[in-house]
């Protein structure tokens, strides 16, 4: 019989490049291949499978709502879903929240939201500022806002309104202001782009810019939201708060749903304006909700924030034995080892090769994203297993 990357290739789309294993199987931290081999999953979903793969309060909360209803439409109203906004609001301290599928889906809404409000609010102004190396999704308006070419030239014409400048650097931001803006948006650390961690100064002086300049604050917590940086959401590390902030990827564990909060000011959404079929549904909100109530009651955050510091200063210590590596960025358990040389990928494959699962998010740069309930012992194999990888690497060229 044809091999799966045989019959792949013949029926589904080549939009990316495919790892060279099959997963079917994955309990806590640990998945499982087709042949039986066992990884320690440090990718879980790119920051999607937050409590680990088959998490006992997830698990019934599938049961238990797939019995009872999965989906109606939104024109009726459904338990789950205000319960679930009930909580987010609550926790990040914004006013109203909607629900969709998928990131992109998110800030495609967040933008339609920015683009409203500086129609009304401030005198027509459409234009949104975002940073170069972002991500944002891959709509035809996201991916015009993560500005990144390669993602964008084959598919014009793009809608027009954005406007990049470097991350981190608060006066490329004021000097890009004009009567035209209405709204920033960033990540609050951009993960796709390398696991950039901002200076601590930067991210309050753009609220403070927001403030003095009458714009919309969008923060992007996509991959940083659901206490993946030791916060439930990345602006819990400064003492502000953003107007408008899209969640995904981990907001489900791992179940596809997303949602766009924003404060009152913000929130010019009115009957008619948006929609979605799926966004919202009974199933996948009952199972955030049990995804957030336990990151919340469980205090997971907190923990986060240790095990991330627990990984990064083992990671810092290979400085010492390793001199491929260069440093360590990261926030709790968004982590990336940087590396002098364009080696990650062959790093990442010997990882692999040695039962661990991680990705380069740059050339020379390994990501590391466990479930947030990974252990110590698990946290310290990856460390042992990404330093014979290293040794490995050096040695083979
Ligand atoms: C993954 C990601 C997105 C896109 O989410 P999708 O669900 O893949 O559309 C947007 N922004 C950030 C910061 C992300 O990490």
């Amino acid at each position: 019989m044809a091999s799966i990357a045989e019959r792949e290739a013949s029926v589904f789309m080549r939009t990316g490049v495919r790892v060279p294993i099959t997963l079917v199987r994955g309990e806590g931290t640990r998945v499982w291949d087709d042949a039986g081999n066992e990884y320690l999953d440090f990718i879980a979903g790119i920051s999607t499978d937050n409590l680990g793969h088959a998490h006992p309060a997830m698990l019934q909360a599938i049961r238990e709502q797939s019995e009872q209803l999965i989906h109606v439409s939104n024109i009726f109203y459904t338990v789950p879903q205000i319960e679930l906004a009930e909580l987010l609001v609550e926790q990040s301290g914004l006013q109203q929240v909607f629900f969709c599928n998928s990131g992109a889906e998110a800030n495609e809404g967040a933008i339609k939201l920015a683009r409203k409000w500086g129609r009304q609010q401030r005198d027509g102004s459409f234009e949104i500022i975002t940073a170069q190396n972002a991500f944002h999704g891959r709509t035809l308006t996201t991916v015009t806002a993560t500005g990144n070419p390669a993602y964008m030239d084959p598919f014009g014409p793009l809608p027009g309104g954005f406007v990049y400048v470097p991350y981190d650097d608060i006066d490329a931001l004021r000097a890009a202001v004009t009567d035209q803006t209405c709204a920033i948006m960033l990540e609050t650390v951009q993960g796709e782009g390398g696991v950039n961690v901002p200076d601590p100064a930067y991210l309050p002086a753009v609220r403070a810019l927001c403030d003095e300049l009458n714009l919309l604050l969008v923060l992007d917590e996509i991959q940083t939201g659901m206490g993946r940086t030791g916060k439930l959401f990345g602006f819990q590390h400064y003492d502000f708060r953003p107007d408008v902030m899209t969640l995904a990827k981990g907001l489900g564990g791992g179940v596809p749903v997303a949602a766009i909060l924003a404060n009152a000011r913000a929130a010019v959404f009115e009957p008619g304006d948006h929609g979605t079929t799926f966004g919202g549904q009974p199933f996948a909100t009952a199972v955030a909700l049990a995804v957030t109530r336990t990151i919340v009651d469980e205090e997971i955050p907190a923990q986060v924030a240790e095990k991330g510091e627990r990984v990064q200063r083992r990671l810092r210590a290979l400085e010492d034995t390793q001199p491929a590596v260069a440093g360590v960025r990261g926030q709790g358990l968004l982590v990336a080892l940087v590396l002098h040389e364009e080696i990650a990928a062959d790093v990442v494959a010997a990882a692999r090769e040695r039962g661990l699962l991680c990705n380069n998010v740059r050339p020379n740069a390994v990501r590391l994203m466990p479930p947030l309930t990974v252990s110590d012992d698990e946290l310290d194999r990856a460390v042992e297993i990404l330093e014979a990888s290293l040794e490995a690497v050096a040695t083979s060229k």
